[in-house]
């Protein structure tokens, strides 16, 4: 034992309160103080916690196999492949345990397909300024952001950046080396900052010139967390590769990487795995919440929770200019700039029991559920407002 290290890595700045007990959009701490989640484990709970009929499928599943090896096959795991696959652009997935891991089979794919089509010199990614990736070695190096790459050794090669929505600078970062150009098409981590349809359309376009292959990370943005169920689906365009995993096991750790058959032609046998990648529990779940999601008017309604928060937070930062500068986002993934420090308002918030998040360039991020309840958005900006009363001073 040993004050400078606690049991439990410090890695995080852990806010002091033990929750124990979850429901729809509420948490529970260890006195029985109810907290209002806008967190969702970081756009996980999509369903909200707890959710009846995610918490029957994962019990029935810890009953029958939890399992078997992916050298063998399980139907639940092949079914979300194919509804997946029914449900977008891609051809074919691979299951992975969680983001970063999804993002960097997309990466190896990627590699591997440029490999198989004889133009092993294209390797390189372009990435966007303020990008997340997740903390592999070369989810960081992508990042290329010094308080996740310092200290860590040589970044991995093979990663170039530019700037967030920079066409020019992106074409002219092009090399013969290029691979792919990956993007979220809403910025997350970064800021909450959507790509416009125009610029996503103006990638693919670019893709399609440059023969590279147009990579997005929905890890965040996709599940339904904009109101449809992928992100890039309101831009009308179609990625060759992408990575999902969040909201795709509402809290159980999933990942997937999706592709089209031309771009993982280079993933054949035996060129990539996982010992959980795809496992029944994760499976079952997953296809638990695309049950969720597939019910009629599931999108409709967050879109309008979407829409209906996004009207009480305009009303809101134009009654508090002095605190909050700028509204962002998409659907049910909001954020608001702060003139004070974005970490201080998400504690304020906090001890107000709001639970929120701080993103990039001093904003306060907002990932409520997707069956978040209007009153349950009044309750937040209720608080918000309350809160924000503090730095005017009124
Ligand atoms: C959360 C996130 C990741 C990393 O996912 P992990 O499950 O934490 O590895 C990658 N990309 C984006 C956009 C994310 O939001």
């Amino acid at each position: 034992m040993n004050a400078a290290f606690p049991a439990l890595m410090p890695v995080y700045n852990r806010a002091d309160i033990c929750f124990e007990r979850g429901e729809g959009a509420y948490l529970f701490d260890d006195k029985g103080q109810r907290y209002l989640d806008f967190v969702g484990g970081i756009a996980v709970a999509a369903l909200g916690h707890a959710h009846p009929r995610l918490v029957q499928a994962l019990k029935d599943q810890a009953e029958k196999l939890w399992i078997v090896g992916n050298v063998f096959r399980v139907h639940g795991t092949e079914r979300l492949a194919q509804r997946l696959v029914d449900l977008t652009f891609a051809d074919t997935v691979f299951f992975q345990n969680s983001g970063a891991e999804a993002w960097e089979c997309c990466v190896k794919l990627i590699r591997k397909y440029f490999s198989a089509i004889g133009q092993p010199q294209r390797y390189r990614v372009i990435t966007f300024q303020g990008c997340f990736h997740g903390r592999t070695l070369a989810g960081i190096a992508a990042s290329k952001a010094e308080k996740m790459v310092g200290g860590f050794g040589p970044p991995m090669n093979g990663f170039d950046q530019v700037p967030w929505g920079d066409l020019d600078a992106l074409r002219a970062a092009i090399t013969p080396e290029t691979a792919a150009i990956g993007i979220e098409p809403v910025l997350g981590e970064g800021g909450m900052k959507p790509a416009s349809p125009e610029f996503l359309r103006a990638l693919r376009a670019l893709c399609d010139a440059e023969g590279l292959l147009l990579f997005f990370d929905e890890i965040q943005c996709g599940m339904g967390r904009t109101g449809k169920l992928f992100a890039h689906d309101w831009a009308g365009v179609t990625p060759d590769v992408m990575c999902i995993a969040k909201a795709l096991g509402n809290g159980y750790p999933i990942g997937a990487c999706l592709a089209t058959a031309k771009a993982a032609q280079g993933m054949t046998m035996g060129t990539h795995g996982s010992t959980y990648g795809g496992n029944p529990l994760a499976t079952a779940v997953g296809n638990a919440v695309l049950d969720v999601m597939e019910e009629p008017g599931f999108f409709e309604t967050a879109q309008r929770r979407g829409a209906y928060l996004w009207r009480k937070l305009d009303e809101l930062i134009a009654r508090h200019p002095k605190v909050f500068t700028e509204h962002r986002g998409k659907g049910l993934m909001q954020g608001l700039r702060c003139v004070p420090t974005n970490t201080d308002v998400v504690e304020a918030l906090r001890a107000e029991k709001l639970l929120v998040l701080s993103a990039g360039e001093n904003v306060v991020r907002m990932l409520p559920p997707l069956i978040v309840t209007e009153a349950q958005i009044d309750e937040a900006v209720e608080i918000i407002d309350r809160v924000a009363l503090k730095w005017t001073g009124a």
